[in-house]
């Protein structure tokens, strides 16, 4: 079981609200360059089903169709009923002509669905499951526990978010009790990657110590969980003092915190560090939890986070690394979900564009509310200042 469960969170690469760390480095850790031996991390589509096993015990005792709704209704052995739209069922038909088993995806196309379509019968089948035959004459299966899983109650949608997301978020300060893992045993133990992952989606940051000193061993990390994503400094960079640098990382000054790559359309969620040699003096990390300063500034002045969640900001970074690159984009600094939580921070004072796409009216109380978001990222309270090691991550 562990097994399949962390595959499962592995297939899903931890894939979102990832941005939370904002990273501020001194100089000098320096990470492998590109070693391009790729082997994908393996996993078996029995695996992927295996964790997603939607076999519940649930009995359906009655069926109908609400036809003036166009709802199903389902009423369950212990007496609560589940609705399900006509559309939506047909939409999911289960059958072979209309959903691909082997990908696990839909086959049929819009073109074919009927988004106005009723309902000719319904009935309990002799196995359990609910069958419905549609007007055309097709019919469509669904199994008890599948359906009991995709119920639209707020609290059925909330608890499969739940399953499919790890919602959980641990704020955090300077008394941050850094997670600490092996290297080696996140390699090798399924267990271990889990317990990694779900942390890392949990804290925002997690150190792996152990790891061989040599270049390349960022890219097996990678490849234990997916895959390292190509950008225009390569699949791996060397952050080290440089002349004529092409980014401020490569300066032996301090970096204010940020969070890397908000020129990019899709900023990173994840990254790694892997510290190959330290400095005898400086090399000092300090990361900040930007959720928890997020937290903050929404109690403190709302106004300010509204402004930093609704205005568009432009970033740019121009120049030549692993090719020639001019990258523009927009972003709000603080970026928010559907619900109003905070998914994602974007900022980094040094590739902040001049261009400023706002309204002349709104550019002095944005300064203000980015000015006051950053004294709360500043915050000595809020900083957790470690030293890597060579061979940590
Ligand atoms: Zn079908």
């Amino acid at each position: 079981m562990w097994t399949s469960v962390a595959k499962s969170l592995l297939k899903f690469k931890v894939q979102h609200n990832f941005a939370k760390t904002l990273l501020r480095c001194t100089s000098r850790q320096v990470p492998p360059g590109p070693s391009l031996s790729w082997r994908r991390w393996q996993h078996t589509a029995g695996a992927i089903q295996e964790a997603h096993p939607f076999t519940i015990n649930t009995i359906i005792q009655r069926v109908e169709a609400l036809d003036a709704k166009r709802f199903i209704c389902i009423q369950w052995e212990d007496g609560s009923k589940s609705f399900y739209p006509f559309v939506w069922l047909r939409d999911n038909c289960q059958c072979p002509n209309c959903f691909l088993d082997s990908a696990k995806a839909r086959k049929l196309t819009f073109d074919d669905l009927d988004v106005n379509t009723g309902v000719k019968n319904v009935a309990i089948a002799n196995t359990g499951k609910i069958c419905i035959t549609w007007p055309d004459g097709h019919t469509s299966e669904f199994d008890a526990g599948w359906l009991k899983k995709r119920c639209f109650s707020e609290q059925s949608r909330a608890q499969m978010q739940e399953e499919l997301t790890h919602p959980e978020c641990q704020l955090w300060g300077s008394d941050l009790q850094m997670p600490t893992m092996s290297y080696q045993d996140v390699l090798t133990s399924d267990a271990h990657a889990f317990q990694w992952l779900t942390t890392l989606k949990k804290v925002g940051i997690v150190l792996l110590d152990g790891a061989p000193t040599s270049q390349g061993e960022l890219v097996t990390l990678g490849k234990r969980i997916g895959f390292l994503r190509l950008t225009f400094y390569g699949y791996t960079w060397q952050v080290k003092d440089k002349i004529d640098a092409n980014n401020v990382a490569y300066t032996s000054g301090k970096l204010s915190l940020h969070t890397d790559y908000p020129a990019l359309q899709y900023p990173p969620g994840v990254q790694f560090l892997h510290c190959l040699r330290q400095a005898e003096t400086g090399g000092e990390s300090e990361v900040i939890d930007g959720f928890h300063a997020c937290s903050q500034l929404r109690k403190q002045n709302p106004e300010a986070f509204h402004i930093l969640s609704s205005t568009s900001v432009d970033f740019n970074d121009i120049g030549v690394d692993y090719c020639d690159f001019a990258l523009q984009s927009k972003q709000n600094i603080i970026e928010l979900d559907d619900n109003r939580h905070v998914l994602r921070i974007n900022f980094n004072n040094a590739t902040r564009d001049s261009v400023f796409d706002i309204p002349i009216e709104k550019v002095h109380s944005f300064y203000s509310a980015l000015k006051e978001f950053v004294n709360l990222v500043n915050r000595p309270e809020n900083t957790f200042c470690y030293k890597m090691k060579p061979g940590d991550y």
